[in-house]
């Protein structure tokens, strides 16, 4: 069935060729047992690795049943090993981190039997040397002759037809050897077993052949086979070593040295812990601002100022006014306008914007507050005296759009005594967090500054004339002046009646966004209703001294001329003739209502010129954007950092897998030996790399969540922010990949080294 013809084989080794098989010609029988004897040197050992398809012949033929090898691709010999040849070696060559069953299991792995199945013939074989009881042990737990027998039924478990053994008993003692001569004689009856030795005697007593070999050429055959029977129907299955068998390989070789493994994959661990913690920080803060936007940003109105800016704040930090070059060569000046003269817009409130306004959907907003430069004639009575006063700090209220809702006040304040208002006239006094009021206001309202502290009681119920135009001014030809006679028009005026005290409420930003909008903000305020602004305006609109203003060029009230600082519609405003407010600020009821508003005000401009369009503000976006945009910069530059950390293990994982395939060399012989693919053991290599990766990855999420807690906790106390770092699934998820993704490249090239090594060569490394 096996025949050499004419096999030649050279090794070059620097500048001198040494030959090991110079024209060797041999034929073999199905079954027969023969001893191959000869000096060390003489070629042995290159003759039977060449009959197993380890090693191949530089000339001549190898015939296994009629057909030549000459034509053979690597795929070819593995599986020509796997199936049909059982190697036995002087060294037994067992892999000594598996179990003595997974050794004689590996060669039927490699060829895809059935678990059960390969259970079941190893148990089989091993129990036909005489090891059932050693199964679950490891190799170096067992003696040399039962090493030998492993190997031997490792060699039969796939019931190939040819056994080749080279000087197996060579390292055994004499009774073992016996033993071991015995058990292969055995498999010899129905096997061609093929044998190396240079012990003589054991050949005579046991082989039926016996053929000397001298400089690797034959110089005796005791038993020559001239005509050859053929078996026609011969046929090779190729082998492949499934993903999970090279796994469990790596996984069982990994366990003998867990320490070094570990340590290796939490040092790649480090950038995956760098980088998920990052993205929790990131991804937290994301979260964070949300909350923060629909929380508390969303009601931040939007602001319709008279002029307004067309900038975003980010335009405004990247923007530099001129395109120069720095420090140019040249002697000229280039002039330049100003980014605010450039980008500053008018914008007009015509009666039909603010009809507009007016028209918004009632369910989207909470309120809309003008600010009006209307100038309220006030009188107030302290002990019997009746004074004039002029600014006390008075602000109205947003306009509410839908009645029978709870009131801006209400939602905004808390109440501290007193009542909130129920009608028009009656007003609040609202302190600032802190329970303070400024001085002049409580001055003006007659109460004595000098003292520590103030009772409420001692402004609830306190009266407030508004003395309406007609009532206060008095004409004197070209000129308006105020009535001096205060007890004869203070029982004239529509009386405001402080009811209670408000406060802001914690946590709420409308209270000091409504505070803003007065000159004395922070001071604490007098507030009164919308409806008593427009019904004051309503009465004002054609009172005798705004019917003059608008016929006269002048300020009736000075006397002097209109300038573009002071105009016309300054003062026009300032007498309550007309409703042009100088800033409006809508409240949205929440984020969605903001967006539904903007759409609304969007919609305003659309097909307007340039110059009749109303541009706002949304501060609250300005805000958020700015703020993302910042965490996002940071969490890149981190993330780059950590990435490198991310890429220096994984290279350090490559060394760390050569050092392996250095120290797992004879493993890869003994592998190629029992019919191992090239591609196999390169997957043995890559299924470790896998473990490490995956190893690391896990362990880099693993300490990266334990260490949110301090980190959380250190935030907490620094930021007052509870839970700030939180990981995302996602996150995770692409992490491990990408650890495992880096590893494996990393392995790659040491795997792909570790498959190209000559198996021959391999099995001879100690
Ligand atoms: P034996 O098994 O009979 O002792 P070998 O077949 O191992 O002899 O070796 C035959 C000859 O070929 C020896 O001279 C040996 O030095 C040489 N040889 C074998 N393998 C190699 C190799 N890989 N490189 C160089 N020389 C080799
Ligand atoms: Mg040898």
């Amino acid at each position: 069935m096996l025949q050499l013809k004419n096999i030649k084989k050279s090794y070059k080794v620097a500048d001198f060729t040494q030959v090991a098989l110079n024209d060797v010609s041999l034929k073999f029988r199905k079954s027969e047992f023969v001893a191959i004897l000869g000096q060390s040197g003489s070629g042995k050992t290159t003759l039977l690795n060449i009959i197993g398809g380890l090693d191949h012949y530089d000339s001549g033929d190898l015939i296994i049943n009629d057909k030549s090898t000459k034509k053979f691709k690597d795929t070819d010999w593995d599986a020509y090993r796997n199936n049909c040849i059982g190697f036995i070696f002087q060294s037994y060559n067992l892999i000594s981190h598996i179990s003595i069953l997974a050794n004689v299991e590996l060669g039927m792995t490699l060829s895809g039997v059935s678990k059960k199945e390969r259970r079941q013939k190893a148990i089989e074989v091993l129990k036909k040397v005489g090891l059932e009881d050693h199964i679950n042990k490891k190799p170096n737990q067992l003696s040399g002759g039962q090493m030998q027998r492993v190997a031997i039924a490792r060699a039969l478990v796939n019931n190939p037809d040819v056994i080749l053994a080279d000087e197996p008993t060579g390292a055994l003692d004499s009774k073992t050897s016996v033993q071991i001569m015995e058990l292969i004689k055995e498999i010899a009856k129905d096997k061609l077993v093929i044998m190396v030795t240079h012990n003589s005697e054991l050949a005579h007593t046991y082989a039926n052949r016996i053929i000397e070999l001298k400089d690797g050429n034959i110089i005796s055959d005791t038993n020559k086979l001239d005509k050859q029977k053929v078996d026609k129907k011969y046929n090779i299955k190729k082998t492949a070593m499934n993903f999970l068998t090279a796994l469990s390989l790596s996984f069982n070789n990994i366990k003998t040295k867990k320490g070094r493994t570990i340590l290796t994959a939490f040092a790649s661990s480090i950038g995956i812990i760098g980088i998920s913690i990052i993205l929790s920080l990131s991804n937290g803060f994301d979260m964070q601002i949300n909350k923060f936007e629909k929380d508390t940003l969303s009601s931040f109105p939007i602001t319709i100022s008279r002029q307004a800016t067309e900038m975003t704040a980010e335009d405004m930090m990247t923007l530099t006014p001129d395109k120069t070059d720095s420090y140019p060569d040249t002697n000229v000046i280039y002039p330049y306008d100003t980014a605010s003269s450039l980008l500053i817009h008018k914008n007009v409130f015509t009666e039909e914007y603010l009809k507009y306004i007016d028209e918004i959907n009632e369910d989207d907003v909470v309120g809309i507050s003008y600010l009006r430069t209307m100038g309220l004639n006030m009188l107030v009575k302290n002990n019997d005296k009746i004074e004039y006063i002029n600014n006390l700090n008075m602000i109205s209220l947003p306009k509410q759009l839908k009645q029978n809702e709870q009131s801006f006040l209400e939602s905004a304040y808390d109440l501290l005594d007193g009542s909130f208002p129920n009608d028009k006239t009656e007003i609040v006094i609202a302190v600032n967090e802190k329970n303070r009021l400024e001085k002049s206001v409580l001055e003006a309202l007659g109460i004595d500054v000098n003292k520590e502290e103030i009772q409420f009681d001692e402004l609830i119920g306190k009266e407030i004339k508004v003395i309406l135009n007609d009532d206060f001014y008095i004409n004197t030809n070209n000129y308006f002046i105020p009535n001096m006679d205060y007890e004869k028009i203070y029982d004239k005026g529509i009386t405001l009646k402080i009811v209670g005290i408000v406060r802001g409420k914690e946590d709420n930003m409308l209270p000091q966004i409504v505070s803003a909008m007065s000159m004395s903000q922070g001071a604490g305020n007098i507030l009164y209703s919308n409806e008593l602004a427009e019904y004051i305006i309503n009465e004002n609109a054609n009172s005798k001294i705004v019917l003059k203003q608008q016929e006269e060029d002048y300020n009736i009230l000075t006397g002097e001329k209109f300038t573009e600082n002071a105009t016309k519609d300054d003062t026009l405003a300032y007498l309550g003739a007309k409703d042009i407010p100088l800033l409006i600020n809508i409240y949205p009821v929440d984020f969605k209502a903001k967006e539904n508003i903007l759409n609304y005000l969007n919609e305003y401009n659309k097909d307007k010129p340039d110059e009749e369009k109303i541009i706002y503000t949304d501060l609250a976006d300005t805000f958020s954007t700015l703020s993302s945009n910042i965490m996002d910069a940071i969490s890149w530059v981190l993330i780059a950092f950590s990435g490198i950390s991310l890429i220096v293990s994984s290279i350090m994982i490559g060394i760390i897998t050569y050092i392996s395939v250095l120290e797992r060399t004879k493993e890869i012989g003994i592998l190629r030996s029992l019919g191992a693919r090239k591609k196999d053991v390169s997957r043995v290599f890559n299924a470790e790399t896998f473990i490490i990766g995956l190893t690391s990855g896990v362990i880099g999420i693993v300490v990266a969540r334990l260490l949110l807690f301090p980190i959380n906790s250190l935030l907490k106390d620094l930021t007052d922010l509870n839970n700030v770092a939180v990981m995302n699934p996602l996150h995770v998820l692409i992490l491990i990949t990408v650890a495992i993704i880096l590893t494996l490249i990393g392995g790659l090239i040491p795997a792909v080294i570790a498959s190209r090594k000559n198996p021959v060569e391999a099995l001879r490394t100690e």
